[in-house]
C-alpha cells in the first residue's frame, strides 16, 4: 500500500527519550492501551522555552514518561504552551495535567476543545440511551450492544481533566515558534476541527491524525450526528494538502514520519473509493449497516472495540454513497435502516 512513500528514519525514539527530526523539532512516543500501540508527540524548541504538541492518554505511565523527559531533555527550560491537534484521548488526555504542571494554556481549535469538554460532561445514562438508539438503527444485535457500551466508558477514562479555558487556534492563526511561522490547516471528518501545523521554512508538517502513512484515520458517523457525512468532509479536507510540497516531512501521530505527501493523499482517496465500491457491489439486495460491516471486514477477526470502529467507518462510507445518490436508505419492519443500490 505504501511502497511509494519514503521513510527517512529507521527507528523511533525509545520511551522517555526524544529524537531530533528537524531544527528545533523533536519526536517522542507514548504507549497506548489499545491495538494501536503508540502515539507520536512533538516537542518544539521556542527560544528559552518548549512547546508540546499532543499529550498522550491520561494514566500514570504517560505522566511518568513526561516527567522523565522534563528531567532529562528540557535543558532547564520550561514548557510555555501545550498544543492539542484534536480532541481524542491519545492527543488531549493529559492536557489538564500538563497545563497544570507548567501553569500554561492549552492551544486548540474551538470545536475540538468543546468536543473534549462535552466528553467529560456527558452523563453515562444519556450516552447509553443514545447508543441504544443509534446502534439499533444500524442493526447491531442487543447482546453486542451491551458489551459495546462498556467500551465507551473505558474510553472516557483515558481523558483526564480537560482545561476549563483554552487559547483558540483558527485557520488564520500564524503561530510563531522559535522565530518561525507555523500555519494551521483545519481538517474535518476524523474529528470536528482538527489542526495540522505546517512550517514552510522547515518544510515540516505536524499532520496529527489527518495524514497517517499506512493506516487510514478513523472516519465515523457519530451517534450525536446520525445523518452526518464525515467521509465527504474528510476527503474535501485532504485537497488542501496538495498545496504543500510533496517533499515536506510529514510528522504523523502514529507510525513513522515520511515524505511523498501527495502520493499518500492519492492513496487515501483511492482506498476510500475502493471501499465504497465493495459496498455498492454488496447492496444489490438491501442490507443493514451491520451486515455491510460484516462484508467489508470479512477478512478480519473483530473484537468488540474493532466492531464499534468498523461499524462507524462502514456507515461513513454508506452515507457518502447515500448522499451521492448511489445507495438508498429505508427503515425495515424492525425500525433498522437498510440500504440498497
Ligand atoms: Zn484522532
Amino acid at each position: 500500500m505504501t511502497v511509494n512513500l519514503n521513510f527517512p528514519f529507521s527507528s523511533a525514539p525509545e520511551a522517555g527519550e526524544i529524537k531530533k527530526v528537524a531544527d528545533g523539532v523533536f519526536w517522542l512516543r507514548m504507549p497506548l492501551p489499545f491495538s494501536l500501540k503508540h502515539i507520536n508527540l512533538w516537542l518544539l524548541e521556542d527560544h528559552d522555552s518548549w512547546v508540546i504538541v499532543d499529550t498522550g492518554v491520561c494514566n500514570d505511565e504517560t505522566s511518568g514518561l513526561w516527567q522523565q523527559i522534563f528531567d532529562n531533555h528540557l535543558d532547564g527550560k520550561p514548557v510555555s504552551r501545550v498544543i492539542a491537534t484534536h480532541c481524542h484521548p491519545d492527543h488531549i488526555g493529559l492536557a489538564g495535567w500538563l497545563t497544570d504542571y507548567w501553569d500554561v494554556e492549552l492551544w486548540i481549535t474551538q470545536s475540538e476543545w468543546q468536543q473534549a469538554r462535552l466528553g467529560v460532561l456527558s452523563e453515562r445514562e444519556t450516552v447509553k440511551l443514545l447508543m441504544a438508539q443509534h446502534y439499533d438503527r444500524l442493526g447491531v444485535p442487543k447482546e453486542a450492544l451491551k458489551r459495546m457500551s462498556r467500551i465507551q466508558g473505558y474510553f472516557k477514562n483515558m481523558n483526564g481533566d480537560i482545561p476549563l479555558t483554552y487559547h483558540r487556534v483558527t485557520a488564520d492563526s500564524q503561530i510563531m515558534i522559535n522565530g518561525r511561522s507555523w500555519q494551521v490547516f483545519i481538517g474535518h471528518g476524523h474529528s470536528p476541527e482538527h489542526a495540522s501545523y505546517y512550517c514552510e521554512e522547515l518544510d515540516v508538517i505536524i499532520g496529527g491524525d489527518m495524514l497517517l502513512p499506512k493506516i487510514t484515520p478513523a472516519v465515523s458517523v457519530s451517534m450525536e450526528e446520525p445523518n452526518g457525512n464525515p467521509l465527504q468532509r474528510f476527503l474535501d479536507s485532504l485537497e488542501q494538502f496538495y498545496g504543500i510540497s510533496d517533499k515536506v516531512l510529514v510528522l504523523p501521530s502514529h507510525e513513522m514520519p515520511y515524505h511523498n505527501l501527495h502520493t499518500r493523499i492519492d492513496e487515501l482517496k483511492l482506498h476510500h473509493k475502493n471501499r465504497c465500491q465493495v459496498i455498492v457491489d454488496s447492496c444489490e439486495e438491501s442490507k443493514t449497516a451491520m451486515e455491510i460491516t460484516e462484508i467489508m471486514f470479512a477478512h478480519r477477526q473483530l473484537n468488540d472495540f474493532d466492531i464499534l470502529m468498523a461499524l462507524g467507518e462502514a456507515v461513513a462510507h454508506i452515507h457518502l454513497l447515500m448522499y451521492q445518490g448511489r445507495l438508498k436508505r429505508f427503515a425495515n419492519a424492525q425500525g433498522s435502516w437498510e440500504f440498497i443500490r
